[in-house]
Parts: C-alpha cells; sequence; structure tokens
C-alpha cells in the first residue's frame, strides 16, 4: 500500500538532512507510519529514533506532534530543525503566554511541520481543543517507556496519553523508546492503544563496548588505575551514587592530575551547564556525576563509562554505559561493585515504602542487575537476554568471555558462611563475619570466639569470604537485617543441609582483566 512513500521519503532525507540513506529499519518505520500505521519502535540510544517521525510529518499532511518528557532538549532539538528549514516548534512551560499563543496560532493556520510538546501541556483540555481544531499529521510519544512503573523512569501523566487514542483514533500513532522488556512493551501497547500495531526492534547490542565488572577493593585506585593504564587523555563519565562521593571522587581524581569535572543536581544551574559545556567542547574530560547525568547528552567520542556505585537496574545500567562509544570506536563500560554496595541496595529496598507491587518490581529488576554481576556466563548474552534479546553465542568482547573465572563448587564454604550468620544471631555485618570466620580477635568478638564456627575458615583469606558473602546476598540466601546485619533466608536451609551445590566465581583470585586485554 505505501509502495509510493519510500522514493519521496528518500528524498525528503536527502533534501532537508542531506543524508544518503535509511539507517537500519528507519526506512521501514518512516513508511508504515507515512502510510497512516501505527507503530511500536525499539531503538537503543543513538539509533536514530528522532528521524523516524520527522520524516513522516513532513511527507503527511498537517503537523507531526511529538510528545516527550524532555523540556530542557526542545529548544535545542527545534534550534536545530529550525536551521535544516523545517518549520518546527515547542510548547512547553518554558514558554511565556505570548510566545505560547503564538505557537498555538501557527498550529492552526497549519504553519508547523512539527510541534514538540511536553505530556501535562498536552494534556490540558484547552491544548487538546486546540489539537481537535488542528490537522495532525501523526502522534509521536517518545522515551514511551515512561508509561509504565515497570519501567526505569515512570511517569505518572504519560498513563493519561489513552487520550490519544480516545480523541483522536484516526490519527497514527507511534511510541518510540531506547529501553523497553517485554512488560513495558506491553503496557506501552496498552496505554497507548497499540494493540496490534507493527513492531520494530532494533538490536540493542554495542559491539564496541567492552563490559567489565570488577571486584570493588579500593575503587578509587581500581578506577584510577583503569583510566591511567586504558584511557589516558580520554574523553569519560564515572557514575557514583551520592553527591557526596561524586565531590570526594572527582577531587581526589583532580588531585591525581586528571581532568574532571563534577555533576550532580545539588550544583547550580550555573555550574552544571559549565561542566557539561566543558565535557562537550574540550578534548579529554572526565565527568564525574550521579546519575543526573547524561540525558541528551550526545558526544560521540566517550571512550569509558565507569560505575562505582551499582546503577539502580539493568536499564539504567545499559542507559548510562550505552553514553560510551556513540562514534563506534572501541569502548570500555566499567563497573566495580561489593559487598557493602549488594547490601545497601537490599536494605534500601526493603526500608522503602513503596507499595508492595512495586517493591516486587523493584527486587526483580535488582535480582536481574545483580545475577548480571555475579554471572559465569558472558555479560552482553545476559544483558541482551533481559531486553528481549537472543545472542548468535558468547561475544568475546566482555571480561567473562576474555578471562572466564573459575567457577567451583563452594557448597562447604556457603555452610560455613550461612552458620556463622545463625550463629551470631544475624545482626552483624560482612565484616564482623570474616572475622569470625577467620577466627580474627577483635575489641567486639570476645562472645564469639567459643563457637564452633570461630576460625572455621582459616584456609580461605578474607578477599574470599567477602565474595562468598557477596554471591550469597546476591543470590538471596543472606539477606540484610536492621543495622545491615546479614540475617540467612528460607532458601539457604537447602544449601546449610547440602541439598543444593553452590557453584561460586572465585573472582577474587583472579588478576586484573585489564593486564591480561593489554597483553593481547
Ligand atoms: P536517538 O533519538 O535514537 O537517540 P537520534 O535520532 O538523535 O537518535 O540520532 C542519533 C544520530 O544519528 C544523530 O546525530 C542523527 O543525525 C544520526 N542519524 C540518524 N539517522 C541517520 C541516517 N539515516 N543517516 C545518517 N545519520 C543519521
Ligand atoms: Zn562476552
Amino acid at each position: 500500500m505505501t509502495a509510493g512513500v519510500l522514493p519521496q521519503a528518500l528524498t525528503v532525507l536527502q533534501r532537508v538532512w542531506g543524508y544518503p540513506q535509511f539507517r537500519g529499519n528507519q526506512g521501514d518505520i518512516v513508511q508504515t507510519v507515512a502510510g497512516g500505521s501505527h507503530a511500536l519502535v525499539l531503538m537503543p540510544t543513538g539509533g536514530g529514533k528522532s528521524l523516524c517521525y520527522q520524516v513522516p510529518s513532513l511527507l503527511r499532511p498537517g503537523t507531526g506532534i511529538v510528545v516527550s518528557p524532555l523540556i530542557a532538549l526542545m529548544k535545542d532539538q527545534v534550534d536545530t530543525l529550525r536551521q535544516l528549514g523545517v518549520r518546527a516548534a515547542y510548547l512547553n512551560s518554558t514558554l511565556t503566554a505570548s510566545a505560547a499563543r503564538a505557537v498555538e496560532q501557527a498550529l492552526q493556520d497549519g504553519r508547523l511541520d512539527l510541534l514538540y510538546i511536553a505530556p501535562e501541556r498536552l494534556l490540558l483540555p484547552r491544548t487538546l481543543d486546540l489539537l481537535r481544531q488542528s490537522e495532525i499529521a501523526l502522534f509521536a510519544v517518545d522515551e514511551a517507556h515512561c508509561v509504565s512503573q515497570w519501567g526505569h523512569d515512570f511517569r505518572p501523566e504519560y498513563q493519561q496519553l489513552s487520550v490519544l487514542e480516545q480523541q483522536f483514533p484516526q490519527v497514527p500513532r507511534m511510541a518510540l523508546t531506547a529501553t523497553a522488556d517485554d512488560r513495558t512493551r506491553a503496557d506501552i501497547r496498552r496505554v497507548l492503544g497499540l494493540t496490534g500495531a507493527p513492531e520494530f526492534l532494533s538490536s540493542f547490542d554495542r559491539p564496541n563496548i567492552q563490559y567489565r565488572v570488577t571486584t570493588k577493593e579500593q575503587p578509587r585506585q581500581q578506577l584510577l588505575d583503569f583510566i591511567r593504564s586504558e584511557h589516558p587523555g580520554d574523553a569519560g563519565v564515572v557514575y557514583c551514587l551520592s553527591r557526596k562521593s561524586v565531590e570526594d571522587t572527582a577531587q581526589w581524581l583532580k588531585m591525581e592530575g586528571l581532568e574532571v569535572v563534577a555533576y550532580h543536581a545539588g550544583l547550580s544551574q550555573q555550574e552544571r551547564s559549565r561542566a557539561q559545556e566543558r565535557f562537550l567542547k574540550e578534548e579529554g574530560i572526565i565527568v564525574v556525576a550521579t546519575v543526573a547525568f547524561g540525558m541528551g547528552i550526545d558526544k560521540p567520542n566517550v571512550r569509558f563509562v565507569a560505575h562505582l556505585d551499582l546503577p539502580k537496574s539493568m536499564e539504567g545500567y545499559y542507559q548510562e554505559t550505552g553514553r560510551a562509544g556513540r562514534d563506534g570506536l572501541p569502548s570500555t563500560a566499567w563497573m566495580v561493585y561489593g559487598l557493602a554496595d549488594v547490601v545497601n541496595v537490599r536494605r534500601m529496598l526493603a526500608d522503602s515504602d513503596a507499595p508492595p507491587d512495586i517493591k516486587r518490581i523493584e527486587a526483580a529488576k535488582l535480582d536481574a542487575l545483580l545475577t548480571y554481576c555475579e554471572t559465569a556466563t558472558c555479560r552482553r548474552e545476559v544483558l541482551l537476554a533481559y531486553f528481549g534479546e537472543t545472542t548468535a553465542g558468547p561475544c568475546g568482547n566482555c571480561d567473562v568471555c576474555l578471562n572466564p573465572p573459575v567457577v567451583r563448587d563452594m557448597t562447604r564454604e556457603a555452610q560455613m558462611a550461612l552458620s556463622a550468620a545463625v550463629r551470631t544471631g544475624g545482626r552483624y555485618g560482612g565484616a564482623y563475619l570474616v572475622d569470625i570466620l577467620l577466627g580474627k580477635e577483635n575489641d567486639k568478638n570476645r562472645r564469639h570466639r567459643t563457637l564452633p564456627t570461630f576460625g572455621i575458615g582459616k584456609d580461605h583469606d578474607a578477599r574470599v569470604w567477602r565474595s562468598v558473602l557477596r554471591q550469597l546476598v546476591s543470590l538471596g540466601y543472606l539477606t540484610a537485617g536492621p543495622y545491615q546485619g546479614l540475617m540467612v533466608t528460607a532458601k539457604a536451609k537447602y544449601v546449610l543441609k547440602g541439598e543444593r551445590p553452590l557453584l561460586l566465581r572465585e573472582d577474587t583470585l583472579i588478576p586484573r582483566v585489564s593486564k591480561r586485554a593489554r597483553e593481547k
């Protein structure tokens, strides 16, 4: 039905953007939507989603309405389009009343090809009236995963976008997102009325990114070694959980002589813009940041993304690491994590006052992330499987592939560690349990020195025990109680009784991957 559309679409692409051809499945998507159908588009960041709605908006009569939560980016996007000669505008809370009125008039008069609009603005009865009186080419809902509580970026107003189907049933709707597992996809289809609409899934694989996860020992020193040995002078992003650790880490790296800027939500708007500006314009700047940094940052030659703390979820991890290597050149996603991180995130989740069903979702997401961290199989396979993609086999470009971990039956060690937790009443943290296992006397453990578990684990060093404890928490055999005390869970009894053998990684015994990788 749309056989005639593609040549026209190509003409528009070449004339307006100066690109010779569509990338990946852009052409199919453009044809589908230009022909009047709905579509669900899943494409990784940097894949080229914008053209998927911009080109059909130019091909169809009327204005393409782009719903986007990223108000801060609208002006830039619109300016870029105007430079290309596209009649674009935006409506959001940053406009003065008179500027907004001018845009509304232009829409009604049919003088706009594209209109970017914030969801809360679109949902105003007044705006919906205006849209009904105008000719609409299509609705493009960008960042569509925001409709889902399962997504990492839930926005309640997105759920009300079901009005689009109710009030404009004839107008093609497209949902676009860079991150959507099965559940998020189902939510998007339900809310935006896309049952039966074709789905365009691009591979999420970023083959040029090398994924690496290392045990946290001395995180800053490890980070510095990594940067110095593999990415000297390169631009990179270092993610930390808290503002304080951003400040401390940035300060420390600066003192070590690196070009560093800090970025977090506690800085003034001006300081943040300056940091962002330097990162974008200068060569080889490292940004140490909280996750507040990165939305809409399009710097092609970011050579590494480092995590000093666990991200919130696999989606978060994928998004954050995805900021590396947009230019397709070799880049590294590097992360350190340890027992304390696992205990902390589990604890934070248990303590949050989110409703039970949200907590269950969060717990499942955290489990997926921890599985990724602890995996003894190809990391890329685990990552892509999470996004519903199957791979042809191990990737050869992650730490597990490059340096396969030794996996050993550690049931006996696990039993020792679990008994230490049981015998001390589940009230003590990892460091205390390690001392018990090693038989190391300290000021606090006088009354536990007579336990049969005291010193039972002398055959291994502290790093092995931290690793065992961390994996037991990750795998859900131990859980953090009040005051971070490690308690055994119900399923630990299978291990204690020897009914379930436990295969654990000997991760602390492995030499650093970085060195090996470089020798190749
Ligand atoms: P996304 O929204 O999926 O993150 P964008 O739409 O911002 O990605 O596109 C990422 C980059 O790729 C942009 O610089 C864009 O101009 C470029 N791009 C997209 N499609 C093409 C194409 N067909 N040919 C050349 N460059 C393209
Ligand atoms: Zn691999």
